[in-house]
């Protein structure tokens, strides 16, 4: 079965042989094991001296609201383009953490527009930070956070980016945007390895200035950090998940092998394929091409009356393709990821299995309804 949503992912079988192991966290050997990790996360993430890693047990938005309370005070104020679903996740998070989110509104198939931000920026000097969702997984569009960094630094004013669904395929270099206080991701999307953990690469400065603020234990960064500095860089603040660090220490060598490079560039084949192998089976991608990203396809459901979005997905996956059976979009789709350890010749062999169940369900009339 290949698992064509955005998260879990496919993963080698590699991966998912490192699980098989009992490990002793504190053990000194773990201790040096996750110290490596660490660092070649930093690199990744093009951290430099100013910056660290730190690992959280969970998921991504346990990770997004821990970099919320750490770097914003409470009452702080963020604003966030509302790119869709994932901003919106992030709109919720920092509102029921105490910190004032102020949603930028835009349309769902737009990229945020950097004079936009700097505009408000410049009107509301209480609006500490900038939140931006690096790759917006609800619709499939890429955010030109570079750009947006560059009008955030212009202000003066801080940014905290979500690169769950971007981290180790879109670039990103954390050296060149001082204006960062934390990029946040997991192991599970474009790293290729399992979900349970979550990163964040965050600036030393910034941590140190935010001790204090998250008015949560489990989800304070600077403690991550203190307890690093305290008991050292392979000690882990509470029982990791230490299985998960070992795929993912597999997964990492697979990325070093192919290249973050490769890797955008093969799910970037993967997303030309599916898109347009799903318009020559007659159906409508949400996103016009100029728009489409690598990492998500969101199809517009067909018009048919027979369409059932669980149907289809129960008829995928008896042909061996599993896609998501909800959609994050205002209007009905249905989402098929391209990240993964999947290649072009996978999706092709999904637009097939597609091809099929719409013969299957009888769906003759593939055009979305007109709104
Ligand atoms: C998947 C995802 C998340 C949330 O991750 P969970 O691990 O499901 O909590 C947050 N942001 C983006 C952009 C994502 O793609």
């Amino acid at each position: 079965m290949l698992l064509l949503i955005p998260g879990p992912v496919t993963t080698r079988p590699q991966v998912r042989q490192a699980l098989a192991q009992d490990i002793a966290p504190w053990d000194n050997e773990s201790r040096t094991f996750l110290t490596r990790l660490r660092g070649r996360i930093l690199r990744l993430a093009g951290g430099s001296d100013a910056h660290t890693t730190l690992p959280l047990q969970g998921c991504g938005h346990f990770i997004t609201e821990a970099a919320l309370r750490t770097f914003l005070s409470p009452g702080g104020r963020i604003l966030i383009p509302a790119t869709g679903a994932y901003a919106d996740r992030m709109i919720r998070l920092a509102r029921e953490a105490g910190r004032i989110p102020v949603p930028l509104p835009m349309g769902a198939a737009d990229a945020t527009d950097p004079l936009a931000v700097a505009r408000v920026l410049a009107a509301d000097p209480t609006l500490s930070h900038v939140g931006m969702v690096y790759s917006e997984t609800g619709s499939g569009v890429i955010h030109d956070v570079q750009a947006v960094g560059a009008v955030v630094r212009a202000a003066g004013r801080r940014m905290i980016i979500d690169a769950v669904s971007a981290f180790g395929a879109l670039p990103l270099d954390l050296s060149t945007q001082p204006e960062v206080d934390a990029a946040v991701f997991t192991a599970n999307k474009c790293l290729e390895a399992l979900p349970g953990i979550a990163f964040a690469v965050a600036r030393v400065d910034r941590l140190e200035a935010g001790a204090g603020n998250a008015g949560s234990w489990s989800f304070d960064l600077s403690n991550v950090h203190e307890h690093a500095l305290r008991s050292g860089p392979g000690s882990f603040r509470f029982t990791p998940p230490a299985q998960l660090l070992a795929a993912l220490d597999v997964a990492l060598d697979f990325h070093d092998d192919e290249g973050r490079a490769a890797r955008l560039a093969r799910y970037t084949a993967n997303m030309r394929v599916l898109y347009d192998g799903v318009r020559s089976l007659g159906l409508t991608p949400m996103l016009p091409p100029e728009h489409q990203g690598p990492v998500i396809v969101n199809v517009r459901a067909p018009g048919d009356p027979a369409w059932d979005l669980q149907a289809f997905v129960d008829a995928l996956k008896s042909r061996g393709y599993l896609i998501s059976n909800f959609y994050n979009t205002s209007l009905p789709t249905f989402r098929v990821g391209c990240i993964g350890a999947i290649g072009p010749d996978d999706m092709a062999g999904a637009v097939r299995a597609m091809d099929q169940a719409l013969r299957e369900l009888g769906i003759k009339q593939r055009e979305p309804v007109q709104e």
